[in-house]
Order: structure tokens, then C-alpha cells, then sequence
């Protein structure tokens, strides 16, 4: 094919690609609640697809129809198939390297947090995003679309409740066993640590348990502290940091930074540097770095993560120069970044 053609075509594919992009989250969506990956995982070596479809919780009764979702998220790198195509043997699918993110009880489980973006409230707000180039800076989309911001409108919907803190909860059991395997010495020497937003406590179980001389304090709003789980290592205290933020060795601000606007994680940052000691404490942040490594599926994921920022929660994520200037800004001159096997580096600033 002539190479201007090839390029056009080229074009209009990317074209085409993108337009068609929520249908992947539909079908990983169909595969979830089904309980393909459970049955496809489980099975331990390749399943033939009427197996697949008589082992489901409710089992197939058009095996024309699985085999095509199947031939998709084939295509999605989410499974392998044996045999496609063949008039003799039958078509037998197994995992990939991505098929255990997609189990629910998994411990990586990226399936809490997809869970948390396909809620009907969170995907309706994707319809308003370019107001946000509108009005009033660090109003998100959904505060534009619902009335409200997102943490008042899970105050009084337990259900958006329950789901936005097992999302967070979900992410915390990623993010730290990298963090403590990656730099575990940032918490070496402490004997007490805040968590600010800690959600629902699943960041501080797991520090506790590797560190137990460690004093763990979670801090959240009520409505999140109220439905944490009971763990005798972590005490819970509900409050609002902008107002209050308990005394510690280092307060710790995961997940945090990231949904708020620079004036406010100012705001934030000097409330943590009066809640530490001025020789010796420390803060340390767990977020986002834009171009922190040249893993491009990872980079892919921060990028869209920006965008679930200007939708969700009205905040953004930010690239080392920004990181270094917003904690400039709070009186933090010290600031060392170290990246960790996650999406999340983690950066431990003094003042
Ligand atoms: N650190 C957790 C959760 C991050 S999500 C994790 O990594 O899994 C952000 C958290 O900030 C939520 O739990 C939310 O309830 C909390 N939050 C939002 N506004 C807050 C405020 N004003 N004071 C305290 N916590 C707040």
C-alpha cells in the first residue's frame, strides 16, 4: 500500500480506537460480574469455552455469544486461546500476566477501584468534563453535574461509601507492600505516624504489622472512620485536616495530595508542618509523579488519572518540578523522592 494511504488509514484507525474506548471498560465490566477470570484463573490450564460456559456461576446458554466476548478480551491481553478458528479442536482460553489483576479477591485486584469508576454517579460525570475548563478552578466534574463534591455526596450515600473506601482500600494493598519492599527505611526510627485521609485504615494494618514499635493514627472524615473495621494496631481519629491534625514523628499523606488544588495541599502541607517536629519530623506524600520512569503502560495510567482528578475530585497530578515547588511553597526545603515498584512514588519531605 502506497505509504500516504497507509498513513491515512493509520490515522483513522487511532481515530476509530479512541472513540470506541469505553467498550473496553464494558466488556472487562461483563468479564467481572460474570465471573469469567474466577473460572478461566482457577482452572489452572487451559479451559475449552464450553467448559468456560457450563463452569460459570450462572452458567452460558449461547456459546456463540461467550465466544465472541472472549475472541474481545483476547484481544484486550486479558486471557490467551488455544486452538481459535480450528474445525477439529475446540477453542480453550488460559490467563495472561494481567488475567490476576482482574480476580476479585485477589490482593492486587485493580477490580475495587474499577468498581468505584463504573458507579452510575461517577461515570455520568464524565459527560460535564469540559466544563471544567469553565468557572470556578478545582470544581470537579462531579461537583458540577451532582450539586455536590464527591466526599459530601458519599457522606450521605452509603453505598458510593462503601465502594469509594473499598476502592481506596484496594489500592492501599498494592501500593504499601511496594513501599515497604522499596523503601522501607523511610519509616525506620518512628514511633508514631498519622495517616491523613487513611480511609478505612488498610495503609496503617499493613505498616503495623511490619513495624509494631510504631504508634499508627488514621485520620478521615467521619463518614469514612465510621465504617473502618476494627484493628487494635490503628487508632482512629475522625476529624477534618484543614482544621486539625494530631502531633507524630511523620504524618503520611497517600492518595491525598492528588485530590486537591495547590492552594489547598498548601493549606494542608502547613498543617502537617505544625503537627511534626521542626528538627526531626517528617512528611511523606505517596502520589503520582508524572514522568517519573519511562514505563509507558504505567505512564498511560497517570495520564488518565489526571483525568479522573478533574472529574472526580477537582485536583490533578503533577510532574517532579511541581511536586518540588508546591512543597517549596509549604516550608518544606528537604525533599527526597524515591520511586517504588507502583503507580505512586514516594517523596519525604522536611521542612
Ligand atoms: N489514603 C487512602 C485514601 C485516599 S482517598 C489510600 O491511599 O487508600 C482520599 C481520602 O481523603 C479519603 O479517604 C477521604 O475521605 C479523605 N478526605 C477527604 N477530605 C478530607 C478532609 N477534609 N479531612 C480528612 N480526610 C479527608
Amino acid at each position: 500500500m502506497e505509504n500516504v494511504k497507509r498513513d491515512e488509514l493509520v490515522g483513522q484507525a487511532i481515530a476509530w480506537n479512541h472513540s470506541l474506548g469505553a467498550i473496553d471498560s464494558f466488556v472487562l465490566k461483563c468479564a467481572v460480574e460474570t465471573g469469567i477470570p474466577e473460572v478461566i484463573h482457577g482452572h489452572g490450564r487451559p479451559i475449552t469455552l464450553s467448559q468456560l460456559g457450563a463452569s460459570l456461576p450462572t452458567p452460558c446458554t449461547n456459546l456463540d455469544v461467550l465466544r465472541r466476548i472472549m475472541r474481545y478480551l483476547v484481544h484486550m491481553q486479558l486471557f490467551t486461546v488455544q486452538n481459535e478458528g480450528s474445525d477439529e479442536r475446540e477453542e480453550s482460553y488460559g490467563s495472561t500476566s494481567a488475567t490476576k489483576f482482574i480476580l476479585i479477591n485477589e490482593e492486587k485486584s485493580i477490580v475495587p477501584l474499577f468498581k468505584l469508576q463504573m458507579h452510575e454517579k461517577c461515570l455520568a460525570a464524565w459527560h460535564t468534563l469540559g466544563s471544567c475548563m469553565q468557572g470556578k478552578a478545582g470544581m470537579s466534574a462531579f461537583e458540577r453535574m451532582h450539586g455536590e463534591s464527591l466526599w459530601a455526596y458519599a457522606s450521605k450515600h452509603p453505598d458510593l461509601n462503601g465502594i469509594f473506601n473499598n476502592a481506596m482500600a484496594g489500592g492501599a494493598r498494592s501500593v504499601v507492600p511496594a513501599m515497604i519492599d522499596g523503601y522501607g527505611e523511610v519509616f525506620q526510627g518512628l514511633t508514631s505516624l498519622v495517616d491523613i485521609g487513611g480511609g478505612i485504615g488498610t495503609n496503617l494494618q499493613s505498616i503495623a504489622k511490619a513495624f509494631p514499635h510504631i504508634k499508627c493514627t488514621v485520620l478521615d472524615l467521619p463518614h469514612v472512620v465510621e465504617t473502618a473495621p476494627s484493628c487494635p494496631e490503628v487508632e482512629f481519629v475522625a476529624g477534618n485536616m484543614f482544621s486539625f491534625i494530631p502531633k507524630a514523628d511523620a504524618v503520611m499523606l497517600m492518595w491525598v495530595l492528588h485530590n486537591w488544588g495547590d492552594e489547598d495541599c498548601v493549606k494542608i502541607l502547613k498543617r502537617c508542618k505544625d503537627a511534626i517536629d521542626a528538627k526531626s519530623g517528617k512528611v511523606i506524600v505517596v502520589d503520582i509523579i508524572i514522568g517519573v520512569d519511562d514505563l509507558q503502560e504505567l505512564e498511560h495510567v497517570r495520564l488518565a488519572t489526571d483525568m479522573i482528578m478533574l472529574a472526580k475530585t477537582g485536583g490533578k497530578e503533577r510532574n517532579e518540578k511541581e511536586w518540588r515547588r508546591l512543597l517549596s511553597d509549604a516550608g518544606f526545603n528537604q525533599c527526597k523522592i524515591t520511586p517504588i515498584k507502583a503507580l505512586q512514588s514516594v517523596i519525604e519531605a522536611r521542612p
